[in-house]
C-alpha cells in the first residue's frame, strides 16, 4: 500500500477539509500576521497568538473528527454566517449607489429597513413587515 492509499485509508470517515476549515485556517494566518504586527504590544501579540493556535487546533481536531454530524451541523452554520455577512455588505453597496434618489430608515418597532425616495418633505411611513407607523424628514 503506498502513502496516498494509506492516507485515503486513515481519512475514511473523518470530516476531511471543509468550507470551515478552510475559514479557520485563514483566521489563523490572519493571527498570525496580527500577531507580528502588534508584536509591541505584548497583550495582544498575546492573545493573537493564542486565537492562532486554538483556530489551528480546533482546525485540525475537525479534520480529523469522525462526528460528522456534529461537524457538518457547524459547517452549515457556518454557511448561513457567511451569506448573512455576504447580504449585509450588498446591502450596505445597494443603499450606498442608491443615496442619492432615497433615503433608508429602520423602522423604531420591528427595525426592518424601509426605502422611501428622498425630497418629499415628511412623510408618515407605514412599514410593510409590522404595519407601524412613524413620521420621518424625506
Ligand atoms: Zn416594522
Amino acid at each position: 500500500m503506498n502513502f496516498r492509499q494509506r492516507l485515503a485509508q486513515f481519512m475514511y470517515g473523518r470530516n476531511g477539509y471543509d468550507a470551515f476549515n478552510q475559514f479557520l485556517l485563514i483566521a489563523s494566518i490572519a493571527c498570525i500576521m496580527l500577531g507580528m504586527l502588534f508584536a509591541r504590544v505584548p497583550v495582544l501579540a498575546m492573545l493573537f497568538n493564542l486565537a492562532e493556535w486554538a483556530a489551528l487546533i480546533y482546525c485540525l481536531f475537525r479534520t480529523f473528527s469522525r462526528d460528522l454530524y456534529k461537524r457538518q451541523k457547524e459547517n452549515a452554520w457556518y454557511y448561513a454566517k457567511r451569506q448573512a455577512v455576504g447580504r449585509w455588505f450588498r446591502s450596505l453597496k445597494d443603499r450606498w449607489q442608491q443615496r442619492k434618489d432615497y433615503k433608508f430608515f429602520r423602522c423604531p418597532s420591528c427595525h426592518a429597513l424601509l426605502r422611501v425616495p428622498r425630497g418629499k418633505g415628511k412623510l408618515v411611513l407605514t412599514c410593510r413587515k409590522c404595519g407601524n407607523r412613524f413620521e420621518r424628514k424625506t
